[in-house]
């Protein structure tokens, strides 16, 4: 097999490798119409159609009643958070494990981030609702964590008994599903992002989706400035008054390079899970490595592998072996814990008063030092994370498999796992 470039072919997000005619074509339309803003055009007869047709083919993509687009996946958990009424006083249950949008969007809100463990499967351990509960809980924000579903019955359970709202964010899971249903529909309202590294990208964009009539109308309202404009009025009759909102409204042009992508999702997963299902069998059994454990492992859109060794040392080894193979691999995959980020370290928020972690001395309290999360700590230093992408063909599959085969028999010989 020849070494070919798997180390020093970039990498690029799924999507954006995947960008071509397609998106183009309906940049193209949009800006030919001059019709750049979705809610209005130089021609009235002939209204933007960009976002409004995003939408539309998003919410059957994903098999829902209701689809929002926003400016980003921070901004979607915003919306989201401000269509549940959450704010200062409340709480949100999220994974210490999770990406920086996952903290800092509840403290916009005002409310408390509540930092939850993992399990084995890098997602929320659903009985860690349980645990962390208060009267004060209003909320659990559930991440699919690189493209695996989260254990959604067990954790639906868990919060719904206990009068807490589901939010979804799929950021890092476009397409994913769990139990044959898109994820995005496990919950009260789920959040999407199309960032250049997501699964389908515009540069920057977002989602909110959900089946419930009110929280769309609210969702709506607070991505326009408390606006609810006819066009959203058409498909769910206003019930609710006007607050003041934020702007998270989505650009027509995004929206054309978005719906280019959505059309591509289904491409993209067949093409990941090929490439793992050449993988998988050949390194599943393997004594000493396990893979990630998966809620439903017929969800995950596939483009990324995980091997877990049995400590920090011998999975650094691995990787360093695999590297000298030209396999691309990690130890971290942009995310780290969040009790290891600088404001939760130091507790601020944009001004002293909106910080929901004022007054509390000291400061980190119980809850947000890496001490109180031995198994977050344990899981997430002991893996191999081997990303899968567009530009992969089968044979590069087969040669990061060989390799994996390879760097296990010498690590077996030498004593090493
Ligand atoms: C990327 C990401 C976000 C934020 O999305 P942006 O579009 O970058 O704002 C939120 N949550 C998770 C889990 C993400 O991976």
């Amino acid at each position: 097999m020849t070494a070919f470039t798997l180390r020093t072919r970039p990498v690029p997000g799924l999507g954006l490798a995947a960008i071509g005619p397609e998106e183009e074509a309906l940049v193209l339309d949009v800006l030919r119409s001059k019709a750049l803003f979705r809610y209005a055009s130089l021609d009235p007869a002939t209204p933007p159609a960009m976002t409004a047709r995003l939408e539309k083919e998003f919410r059957d993509y994903i098999g829902t009643d209701y689809a929002l687009a926003v400016t980003s996946g921070s901004g979607a958990l915003e919306v989201a958070m401000a269509a549940a009424g959450i704010g200062p006083g409340d709480e949100v249950i999220v994974t210490a494990w999770s990406w920086v949008a996952c903290f800092t969007s509840i403290v916009r809100v005002g409310a408390k981030p509540v930092l939850a463990e993992i399990d084995d499967s890098l997602n929320l351990d659903p009985s860690e609702i349980a645990r962390l509960t208060t009267p004060r809980t209003r909320a659990v924000l559930v991440i699919h964590y690189q493209g695996a579903p989260a254990d959604m019955l067990r954790i639906q359970h868990e919060a719904h008994r206990r009068g807490l709202f589901v939010i979804e964010d799929c950021a890092q899971s476009i397409g994913s599903s769990y139990r044959g249903r898109k994820v995005g529909t496990w919950s009260d309202i789920a959040t999407f992002s199309f960032q250049a590294n997501k699964t389908m990208t515009s540069g920057e964009g977002g989602m909110v989706v959900t089946r419930d009539g009110w929280l769309y109308e609210r969702a709506v309202r607070f991505h326009d400035l408390g606006n609810y404009r006819s066009y959203h009025a058409a498909i769910q009759p206003a019930r609710g008054e006007a607050f003041a909102g934020g702007q998270f409204r989505m650009s027509e042009l995004t929206a054309a390079v978005a719906l280019a992508q959505l059309r591509k999702l289904d491409g993209l997963r067949a093409h990941c899970r090929g490439l793992r299902a050449r993988i998988v069998p050949r390194v599943t059994g393997l004594a000493g490595i396990t893979l990630r454990r998966s809620a439903d492992d017929e969800g995950d859109f596939g483009f990324e592998l995980y091997l877990f060794l049995k400590d920090v040392a011998t999975a650094a080894t691995f990787r360093e072996k695999l590297d000298a193979r030209n396999v691309n691999c990690g130890a971290r995959t942009g995310t780290y814990p969040q009790y290891h980020r600088d404001y939760v370290k130091n507790g601020r928020a944009h001004a002293p008063s909106a910080s929901p972690f004022r007054g509390i001395e000291p400061w980190p309290a119980p809850g947000y030092r890496a001490e109180d999360f031995p198994r977050t700590e344990e899981i997430t230093k002991r893996f191999v994370a081997i990303p899968l992408g567009w530009l992969y063909t089968a044979d590069d599959a087969d040669y990061i498999a060989d390799g994996i085969v390879a760097v296990h028999a010498a690590m077996t010989a030498a004593g090493q796992i």
